[in-house]
């Protein structure tokens, strides 16, 4: 669709986030009586944890819903911080934890507080699909590193460091990684840590590893901004709560910005983050065990399909598939999937050029729907082959 409006350059050359126009459309043919079975969206399928639930309804109940702390409730930084120290051994401060409406405000509050006109962020192509946008919204430009399956879609240090330039001002890692799954291994992490350029390490995929270890670039370096949030982990994509854990120099910064921008995260969505922190671990641990089921689940069912994965998911809920062999135009391919199969995915292109002949597959809907969508789009395949 072509604006209307004549919009300022910043706006303008912000691109649609794909998966919500398909999504956007799945939902009209569902509203119009047809049964589309969703494998394109990012968000976990369950309910909130009830003692979240139960949390946020006592906030309510006792009046607090005034505005919060700009940085946050000092009880959720200070939890948050708790998590952190005991999940990956590190020593941070609560005052260096601060809370965001979502991990989504939190990078663009980093990146505001980072870049300069002309300034560059190494990051993975493909990538986290607004990554590139929020850089660019900035002044800044996205320096990429190319991955593919060569590389086994892992960012490595070697590759990064051929990038760094007098421009670089940050590297962002992202793992588990939306869209692959990949899971860098602490040592992987450590040497883009010893790059001695700021990582920003977007954490949100973080409680969804099914394989090895986690690690957090906090164990590896002081001069490093952590994302995260409680969205992916614990199924409170519409509460919009998420943290950055900033370098202590960026704390007075980040606040000015958030005073301005937002006030303050949802208090009551705080309330109830409070709440996941302390009482919903084995929520946590029966959605992770679910998602694995489905991860093995639809791993062994493309294979049985023939279709080749980018990469093996170790974590998030996400699985990369080859397509290169039906498409070289992965946007067409998931809208006529969509017409033709009544199966929504995610079009690689959605990621950046390193995408493209590929299509995301989220495994965030039951077994049954999972094997129902893969059946259809077994059908699509033979009738366009
Ligand atoms: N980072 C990644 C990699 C994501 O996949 C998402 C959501 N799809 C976000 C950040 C944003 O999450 P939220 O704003 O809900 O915390």
């Amino acid at each position: 669709m072509i604006d209307k409006v004549k919009l300022p350059h910043r706006a303008s050359e912000i691109t649609p986030f794909l998966v919500m126009d398909i999504l956007e459309k799945a939902k009209k043919m569902e509203a119009g009586g047809e049964d589309i079975v969703h494998l394109e969206v990012g968000e976990p399928d369950f309910d909130t944890p009830l003692s979240v639930r139960e949390a946020a309804k006592e906030a309510i109940d006792r009046g607090q819903t005034g505005y919060a702390p700009s940085l946050g409730l000092p009880e959720l930084r200070e939890i948050i911080s708790e998590d952190y120290n005991a999940r990956y051994g590190v020593n941070i401060t609560s005052e260096r934890v601060i809370i965001t409406s979502g991990s989504s405000p939190a990078l663009q509050m980093i990146f505001a507080s980072l870049i300069n006109e002309g300034d560059e962020v190494i990051m993975s192509n493909p990538h986290y699909a607004c990554y590139e946008n929020f850089v660019k919204f900035f002044g800044g430009h996205a320096r990429f590193v190319d991955l593919g399956e060569k590389e086994d879609f892992r960012l490595k240090s070697h590759a990064v460091s051929g990038k760094i330039s007098k421009k670089t001002r940050a590297i962002l890692v992202n793992s588990p990684a939306n869209p692959t799954g990949v899971v860098l291994s602490g040592s992987e992490l450590e040497s883009i840590c010893n790059l001695n350029v700021p990582v920003i390490s977007d954490e949100i995929y973080h409680g969804l590893t099914y394989e090895g270890d986690e690690h957090s670039v906090l164990e590896f370096s002081d001069d490093a901004f952590v994302v995260n949030g409680f969205s992916k982990r614990y199924a409170m994509t519409g509460w919009r709560l998420g943290y950055a854990i900033v370098p202590h120099d960026y704390i007075r910064p980040l606040q000015r910005l958030i005073q301005n921008f937002f006030i303050s995260a949802p208090t009551i969505s705080q309330w109830g983050g409070l709440a996941a922190l302390k009482y919903a671990g084995e929520d946590l641990q029966l959605m992770k065990e679910e998602f694995r089921k489905r991860r093995d689940y639809i791993v062994e069912g493309l294979g049985k399909m023939g279709l080749k994965l980018g990469a093996r998911p170790e974590g998030a809920f996400y699985v990369l598939v080859n397509v290169k062999d039906f498409t070289n135009d992965s946007l067409s391919f998931c809208y006529d999937l969509l017409d033709k199969g009544k199966v929504a995915l995610t079009p690689g292109i959605d990621f950046g050029s390193g995408g493209e002949g590929y299509v995301r597959l989220s495994y965030a809907n039951s077994i049954e729907r999972i094997g129902e969508g893969l059946q259809r789009i077994g059908k699509y395949l033979e009738m366009v082959s």
